[in-house]
């Protein structure tokens, strides 16, 4: 039997009682590790945390907090192969471990440069500037950023396990607020490793970073106001979660990501042999088959003027055909496995849904071939990509098949038709604009841009450089609104500040300079 996954609770490792459940290999069905249930003990957790992480992370300045940002991106670097190793058990090729620890370790990075370049070698952060609020000048006042006094709590998807745990944990370590990380039990085996190798740097204060690899227990009854949870998952489950009474009661900050119908639309003038229509194809089919689709930025709706829908449709199949599915340890292969059997149920029953209102016009699920791997014991599926020829059905804009699934959607080549597609999904991470045609882009953009947290806009000038629709960038915000979440995660500083109290500070100039320390 494998080891049972342990939790990190007041700076030591538990291992916890019973024989655990199975967490399989993808692709193997073979056993990787596994994951008890038992509730974690999450009043030691959070007293740890309170006592002992947050006064030493405070004790830091943000500069100081970068720096060890910086020096624990550099040692976790040391350990990339080791995890990209271990990630093919979660069905990754190396391309999509590259997106998951790489970048992750890619957001350490940011968060401690952008901690040195941008916040202050001190304590607090001053915002704006002072206002004067008497007309003689003796009453002035300030606002400042403290850090929150209480735990973080980070709930992760399944997805993500390196990147998900990192790109929550860095903003929260340079606001000086200590960690409480869990993970998605599915894959918490590469969780687990990463955040072993970060306690074995000895690189954090003690306290500031926690694990609870199991079931949460009581630990959402015991927060109060000046902790934080950021959730990320599914939207039932965020639901769920941000209706616990004791979080409404306390006004407990809870920030989800949750469950996102992406959108990608192909200009009017982008016709076969332009660079658009190109770059809209290979993104497409990027976004369908990195992880195996489990992206919650995927594109799950692609937007086609209907003049153009034969040509599109012709041209994603034929570069589809090139997709080897199969075991990710080998070279050939460019899609793994869904995360497990599971998963692949899930996504299965989702593609029921939309085959309401759409026609498959490429994957066959019963009928395709798995390249090293048996076709029965691992989560295989090929790419599915529907059509739906009435744009105005449902399905499309409501179900999200969580794998390596996206739907043809004709509109006729007006922006303002496009963009009433795109807001139909209610609220989504990002979209992207693949036109070379300025109107076009600034119309899209405006119109759906209360709808999106991010907007990717695609062409020929910036396609060489451009980071891609599915890839959320530390510098920039990600999350936001309806469906997906409604929340905000990354951004730079802005996430820092999450978990920070905003505080106007009012008194004579002498006073308030104490604080903002201008003269
Ligand atoms: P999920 O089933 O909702 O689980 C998410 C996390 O919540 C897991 O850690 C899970 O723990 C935990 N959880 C479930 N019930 C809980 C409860 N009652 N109390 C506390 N924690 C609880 O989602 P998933 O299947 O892991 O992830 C897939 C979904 O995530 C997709 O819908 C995708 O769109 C979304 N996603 C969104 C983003 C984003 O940034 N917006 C990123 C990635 C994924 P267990 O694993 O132990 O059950």
């Amino acid at each position: 039997m494998s080891d049972m996954l342990r939790s990190y609770i007041d700076g030591s490792w538990r291992t916890p009682g019973g024989t655990g459940t199975l967490l399989a290999d993808a692709t193997t069905g073979d056993e990787v590790a596994r994951w008890s249930t038992e509730p974690v003990d999450a009043a030691a957790a959070l007293e740890h945390a309170r006592r002992v992480g947050a006064p030493a992370l405070r004790e830091l300045t943000f500069h100081q907090r970068a720096a060890a940002l910086k020096s624990l991106a550099k040692h976790l670097s040391a350990h990339t192969d080791e995890f990209s190793e271990l990630s093919t058990s979660t069905g990754a090729t190396r391309r999509d471990s590259a997106v998951d620890v790489d970048g992750g370790i890619g957001v350490l990075f940011v968060y401690a440069a952008k901690g040195t370049r941008e916040l202050p070698d001190a304590h607090y952060h001053v915002d704006g500037d002072e206002e004067q609020l008497g007309k003689g000048g003796t009453f002035v006042a300030q606002h400042g950023r403290t850090p929150l006094r209480g735990a973080a709590v980070q709930i992760n998807a399944y997805n993500f396990p390196v990147w998900g745990m990192l790109e929550k944990l860095a903003p929260a370590f340079l606001a000086g607020v200590p960690s409480l990380v869990k993970p998605a039990a599915r894959t918490a085996y590469l969780t687990e490793l990463v955040f072993r190798r970060i306690i074995e740097s000895g690189l954090v204060p003690e306290g500031s970073v926690q694990l609870l690899a199991g079931g949460v227990g009581d630990l959402l009854d015991r927060l109060n106001e000046q902790d934080t949870v950021a959730f990320t998952g599914s939207a039932p489950t965020a639901q769920r979660l941000r209706t616990h009474e004791n979080l409404v009661r306390g006004s407990v900050r809870f920030n989800a990501e949750a469950d996102s119908l992406n959108y990608a639309v192909l200009g009017p003038e982008a016709t076969p042999g332009s660079p658009e229509f190109d770059l809209f194809v290979t993104q497409l089919v990027t976004e369908m088959t990195v992880k195996a689709g489990q992206k919650c930025t995927a594109i799950r709706r692609a937007l086609v003027p209907s003049a153009l829908l034969a040509d599109v449709t012709a041209a994603v199949r034929e570069e589809l055909s090139t997709v080897t599915v199969g075991d990710p340890r080998q070279e050939s292969v460019r899609m793994g496995p869904l995360v497990s059997l599971g998963q692949r149920e899930e996504v299965l029953r989702s593609l029921k849904g939309l085959c309401e209102a759409g026609t498959p016009i490429f994957g066959d699920p019963e009928r395709f071939e798995v390249t090293g791997a048996d076709a029965e014991r691992g989560a295989f599926l090929p790419p599915v990509l529907l059509r739906c020829e009435d744009p105005d059905r449902r399905e499309p804009h409501e179900i999200e098949a969580f794998g390596p699934v996206s739907t043809l959607l004709p509109y006729d080549g007006t922006a303002e038709r496009a963009a009433a597609y795109a807001a139909r999904g209610a609220g989504s991470l990002v979209g992207s604009v693949v036109s070379n045609d300025e109107d076009f882009v600034r119309e899209m953009v405006l119109a759906t841009a209360p709808w999106h947290g991010r907007l990717h806009i695609l062409d020929r000038d910036d396609a060489e450089e451009s980071t891609g629709h599915g890839s959320p960038m530390p510098q920039l915000v990600h999350g936001r609104p309806g469906r997906a979440g409604g929340g905000e995660e990354l951004g730079g500083v802005r996430s820092v500040l999450h978990y920070t109290q905003r505080t106007a500070i009012q008194g004579s100039p002498a006073k308030v300079r104490l604080f903002s320390g201008g003269s």
